[in-house]
Order: C-alpha cells, then sequence, then structure tokens
C-alpha cells in the first residue's frame, strides 16, 4: 500500500513553477500575476486566501488582494470584476467563496473574464473541459489529476466509481476520468444520495474517489482488495488530543480501509495541499497565454 503524499507533490510543484519564474526573470519577461477578491470576513476564507497569498509569494508570482466589507452590492461586487477582467497586468484571478448571501454567486462566476477564470468555475471553463478542449481545470480535480499522473497511477480501461456530484469536485471529477487522455480513460460511474444500493458499486471501484463531506463514510466491507482512493472529505471533529481543540477527518475510515489499497490519499495531507499547487499552474497557464492567446 502506497500513501499518497501530497503535501510533497504540491512543494514539488511550486518548486518547479519557482523555477520557471526565475528563468522568466532572467529573459525579462512578465511575472505571473494572481488576485485574489475577498468579500467579508470569513475566518475560513481569510485563511484561504492568505495560504494563497502566501504561496504566490513563496514561487515569485505577483499577487494583489482585493478587501471588500461584506455589505458590498452585488452590483459593486460586479464593477470590481470589470475592473479586474480590464485590468492587463492581471492575469489571473479567484473570487473567494462563500460570498454574502445577498450575492448570486453564478451571476458573479459568470462575470469573470473566461481568461482569467483561473478556479475554472465559469461555465465556459467546464463546458471546454468537458469538450476536452485546454482549459483552466477546476483546482481540486486538477489536483486529483496531478497525483495519479505523479504517482504513475494506471487509470485506462479502469473502473472509476465518484461519491459526488457537487459542481466544484464529483462532477468534473467524473468528466476528467472518463475524458480520452493520460490518466483518465476509465469507465465511470457517478453516485449520489438517491443511488440505489451504494456498495454494490463501491465494491466495483478499481478507483474510488470520494467527494462527499461525510467523515468516515466509507469502510472496509464497501471496497475490494487493491483498490485506488482519492479521499476529497474534510471534515472537522472535535478534539483534546490537539492544540487547536479538532482534527480533520476524511470521509474514508483510513485506519480499515488503507490496509486493503493499492495507493490511498491519507486526510489531511491528501488532497488538500493540491488545491493552492492547481491554482499557481492555473495562473502560469493564463500569464502564459496557453489557453487563450494573448
Ligand atoms: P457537497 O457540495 O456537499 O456535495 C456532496 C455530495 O455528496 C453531493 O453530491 C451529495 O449528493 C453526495 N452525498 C451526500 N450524502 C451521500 C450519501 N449518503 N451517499 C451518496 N452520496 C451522498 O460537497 P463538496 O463541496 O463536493 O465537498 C465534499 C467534501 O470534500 C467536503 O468534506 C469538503 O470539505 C471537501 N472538499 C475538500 C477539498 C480539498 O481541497 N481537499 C476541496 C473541496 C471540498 P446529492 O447531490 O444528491 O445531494
Amino acid at each position: 500500500m502506497t500513501i499518497i503524499d501530497g503535501k510533497k507533490i504540491s512543494s514539488d510543484i511550486q518548486d518547479e513553477i519557482a523555477i520557471e519564474v526565475k528563468t522568466i526573470i532572467a529573459n525579462n519577461g512578465r511575472i505571473p500575476h494572481l488576485a485574489a477578491v475577498l468579500v467579508g470576513n470569513d475566518g475560513a476564507s481569510e485563511t484561504y486566501v492568505a495560504a494563497k497569498v502566501k504561496a504566490c509569494e513563496r514561487v515569485g508570482f505577483k499577487s494583489t488582494l482585493v478587501r471588500m466589507p461584506d455589505t458590498t452590492t452585488e452590483q459593486e461586487l460586479l464593477s470590481k470584476l470589470k475592473e479586474l477582467n480590464d485590468d492587463s497586468h492581471i492575469d489571473g484571478y479567484i473570487v473567494q467563496s462563500p460570498l454574502p448571501k445577498h450575492i448570486d454567486e453564478y451571476k458573479i462566476i459568470e462575470a469573470i473574464a473566461p481568461e482569467k477564470d483561473v478556479d475554472g468555475f465559469h461555465p465556459q471553463s467546464v463546458g471546454r473541459m468537458a469538450l476536452n478542449l485546454p482549459t483552466y481545470l477546476p483546482a481540486t480535480p486538477f489536483g486529483i489529476v496531478q497525483l495519479l499522473e505523479r504517482y504513475k497511477i494506471e487509470t485506462a480501461g479502469k473502473h472509476c466509481v465518484v461519491l459526488g456530484r457537487s459542481h466544484i469536485v464529483g462532477s468534473p471529477m467524473s468528466i476528467l476520468m472518463a475524458r480520452n487522455n493520460a490518466y483518465a480513460n476509465c469507465t465511470v460511474t457517478l453516485c449520489h444520495s438517491k443511488t440505489a444500493n451504494l456498495k454494490e458499486f463501491t465494491l466495483k471501484a478499481d478507483i474510488l474517489i470520494v467527494a462527499l463531506g461525510k467523515a468516515e463514510f466509507v469502510t472496509a466491507e464497501m471496497v475490494k482488495d487493491g483498490v485506488v482512493i482519492i479521499d476529497v472529505g474534510i471534515t472537522r471533529v472535535p478534539s483534546d488530543k490537539t492544540k487547536s481543540g479538532f482534527r480533520l477527518l476524511g470521509d474514508v475510515k483510513y485506519d480499515e480501509v488503507a490496509p486493503k489499497c493499492s495507493f490511498i490519499t491519507p486526510v489531511p495531507g491528501g488532497v488538500g495541499p493540491m488545491t493552492i499547487a492547481s491554482l499557481l499552474l492555473n495562473t502560469l497557464k493564463a500569464s502564459r497565454g496557453e489557453v487563450y492567446k494573448k
């Protein structure tokens, strides 16, 4: 059984990007520039955005943090996005979610210029992904593809079962695994809360990608020997054994499931750290005009 070390792979990717940035600087090229829009002061969002800005610094990207109060109107946010769309110094940007309830998240996503949509959430990005055209892949699914690739996990002809159909993880993951690409070409089954006899499907999975948000949902009796497990779930549970007062659990009952696996991602340290690496890779692509010509 191999434990997939997402922390190491993310760090390797960031080191590789940092080398690319040094080359860009040596050639008097333009340094990639990522902007992040943070509306309100949600604690978790502050942490995520701070980590993204720090990662930009680490690899040598420029970054801009646009802070807006939680009283920001939808119109004010749309005007800010227009400024970012028109700003030729900014290669890509993200709007950190969740947004305050009075703002329609989909209206905001659609207002992001597709060529700057480094989160890969714009309908045009999703459509291009489905059509297997060059695009920005959403961060978490892109991170999972990177893990499969870096660990050279065989996927062609395998049965990949995805649990969960959210727009940010499960659905895009099912599309990516079915595409005619390296580290894809699977036969895919997408399961959700209305799936009958879920265990019948999980037991048939060669590759099981779990994105439910239900701590320790997948148990040893639900999987076959040799399965590859990608556990996306993150649930905080109270703990008196940690300084923070909580610990993180995945959607898979790790201790009993891991011995049956050929590969498994731990929580934390598996899929989670890959999100930032994906965002940086998308920003690099944007600055080079690899998806849309500059
Ligand atoms: P979500 O939007 O809540 O979607 C959960 C999905 O699970 C839904 O499609 C739901 O089905 C399905 N589901 C719920 N209970 C089920 C059951 N008993 N049987 C089968 N399917 C069931 O969640 P998400 O945003 O995809 O996130 C999933 C988990 O991944 C969360 O723990 C989240 O924190 C974590 N996450 C981690 C990262 C990372 O970087 N590691 C990134 C994103 C998310 P219905 O559609 O029928 O409701």
